[in-house]
């Protein structure tokens, strides 16, 4: 029988304590995942389930002070009456979710109460609850006027309303209010929120040749358009009112479609959008993006599937252009017949949308990293370069607390971001297997602007050893934030709090501009300082780090347990 050294012994079993250890502190940031999704697909349920409560007596008074009690409820239009206390009907009331609930203004839809009198005149309307952006709804609150809208007309009327005065830095919410009570009250209003007459002047982008154009269809705002001869020349159609509620960054787009007389698209244009306006300019500064759809017929463009195509957008407009799209792709299938609109067939991944430049410079990056090459200066500095200018500036793909936090809420986005979700799933087992933080030494674009201006000696400060400890706990309170953010569902945006998307830097905000420019300053007095003393990305990835005392407990194990307590805390008191 062999006799294993005692030395052997001990090293094999600290490293199997080190090993179920490290799966242990794995197991509670998985934990604390599931928490933020288990939370955010029960608030997503919950949203949905809610049935549509008949509203407090209190909300109704301020119309009808005598109403002391709902009364019955008409089985044809929904619409409930209110008794007083002799059990006369004093009124009636009906609200708008769920029938206009697909109605959105900047982010979701919103419940209002409208109140009529015995003859069916309107008496006033009320915020019931709204699940639009907080500031807007606030503002429209504040403002008071939407209460009056239309008070004095009949039923009929509004349902036949074609405008409404609008809160200034509110107005989609307002507009998507006031479309949701013609929606209820039966109406067919084109749209409230596009509702500027077609003129000659919105006919220069899509048929710069023509001269004059009649309506073709009073139900579908189009166009026949013909030229100084009379000669037809074609049709333009709008995407309003069928992509009124599709938004892109901000808000829904207005785009025109124009059609040969044979009933193929030429070309498209934007006509008015309540989205980011810089984001908006970019479609037209991209020159094949107007033609997107040109040669094919209304019933090809209904059944066109854009990611099967390989569409991806205008860079730094993605979301915009994508909107516009899918709102040319809804009109056409709203004009073409039922039995033509095929879904798309369902599939898991899109090979088709991979950026394969940076999964190339990406591999280029892991195999320097786990190499003799990573000592290498003749490779280590032009591949960062390329880093930085290629993947941060040009692709701008990294990893981010933003990025990460919605896809534990809304699920990874297989189709759309496949090398993105390759990219968490190295940096984050990395750690684990290797020891090393890969992402950060070698896939990080910002980290690897820290490293190429690393201060010399002249430059560098040193922080005192009190200063370095405080400001190291920054990174890790920002995690603990974090989780609150994305546990507790806070409308709270998290981009700013890192300064990733600065590399877009056409599309990015102030705070992540700020964020950005500090945390570069600060590197060039002392080494690493943004990923030092700022990134909660950083800090994630290393709480996922195995290292040579994984066998016993360490500092970060708190970290670990107190994010786990936040994300339990968060998840039941909210
Ligand atoms: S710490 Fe943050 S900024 Fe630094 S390399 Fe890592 S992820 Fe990038």
């Amino acid at each position: 029988m062999t006799v294993q050294p005692v030395g052997r012994m001990a090293h094999r079993t600290s490293t199997f304590r080190a090993w179920v250890l490290h799966l242990l502190r794995l197991a509670i940031l998985a934990i604390v995942v599931l928490i933020i999704s288990w939370k955010a697909e029960l608030r997503s349920q919950q949203r949905q389930a809610t049935p549509a409560k008949t509203p407090e007596l209190l909300q109704v008074q301020p119309y009808l002070p005598d109403a002391t009690a709902w009364g019955g409820v008409d089985s044809q239009t929904g619409i409930q009456s209110l008794i007083n206390e002799t059990g006369n009907i004093v009124g009636h009331a009906a609200w708008t979710s769920p029938i206009a609930d697909d109605i959105v203004g900047f982010s979701g839809p919103t419940n209002v109460l409208i109140v009529f009198d015995n003859d069916l005149i309107l008496l006033g309307l009320a915020i019931l609850e709204s699940q639009d952006t907080e500031d807007h709804v606030e503002a429209i609150r504040k403002d008071g006027r939407y209460r009056s809208w239309w008070k004095g007309l009949s039923w009929t009327e509004i349902a036949n309303a074609s405008n409404v005065d609008t809160v200034s830095g509110a107005t989609l919410t307002s507009l998507a209010m006031a479309q949701s009570v013609v929606t209820r009250l039966g109406g067919k209003a084109p749209s409230l929120k596009f509702p500027e007459e077609f003129t000659a002047k919105d006919l220069e982008e899509v048929f710069p040749e023509a001269e004059s154009f009649e309506p073709r269809s009073e139900e579908r705002r189009s166009w026949i358009v013909f030229d100084k001869s009379g000669k037809h020349l074609g049709t333009v159609l709008s995407t309003s009112p069928s992509a009124d509620n599709l938004v892109g960054y901000q808000g829904p787009t207005e785009t025109l479609v124009a059609l040969d007389p044979d009933g193929r698209v030429l070309r498209m244009a934007v006509r008015k959008s309540y989205d980011n306006l810089p984001y908006v300019d970019y479609l037209d500064e991209d020159w094949s993006w107007p033609e997107l759809f040109a040669g094919l017929s209304l019933e090809q463009v209904a059944e066109y599937d854009l990611e099967a195509e390989g569409v991806e957008g205008v860079s730094g407009a993605t979301m915009t252009s994508m909107a516009v799209a899918q709102g040319v792709i809804k009109m056409a299938q709203g004009s073409v017949a039922p039995q033509k609109q095929e879904p798309p067939s369902p599939r898991l991944w899109n090979v088709s949308s991979v950026p394969w430049g940076t999964v190339v410079v990406l591999t280029i990056g892991g195999l320097i990293g786990s190499t003799r090459l990573r000592g290498q200066k003749w490779v280590r500095i032009p591949f960062q370069l390329v880093l930085i200018g290629f993947v941060g500036f040009v692709q701008g793909d990294m990893l981010s607390q933003a990025m990460l936090v919605g896809w534990a809420q809304h699920g990874l986005p297989w189709k759309t971001s496949l090398h993105l979700i390759l990219l968490m799933i190295v940096a984050v087992t990395w750690p684990t297997l290797s020891r090393r933080n890969l992402y950060c030494s070698h896939l990080c674009p910002h980290g690897a602007l820290q490293q190429l201006l690393l201060p010399g000696s002249r430059r560098r400060r040193s922080l005192g050893k009190r200063a370095n400890r405080g400001l190291s706990l920054i990174p890790n309170l920002l995690l603990i934030w974090v989780v609150i953010v994305a546990a507790g569902g806070l409308g709270v945006s998290l981009v700013s709090l890192e300064p990733f998307d600065a590399y877009l830097f056409r599309i990015a905000g102030w705070g992540t501009i700020m964020v950005f420019l500090v945390g570069i300053v600060a590197s060039l007095f002392v080494p690493m300082a943004y990923c030092r003393y700022g990134c909660p990305t950083g800090a994630l990835l290393e709480l996922t780090r195995r290292h040579g005392r994984s066998d016993h407990l360490e500092s970060l194990d708190a970290v670990r347990l107190l994010l786990l307590a936040v994300a339990v805390i968060t998840a039941y008191s909210t």
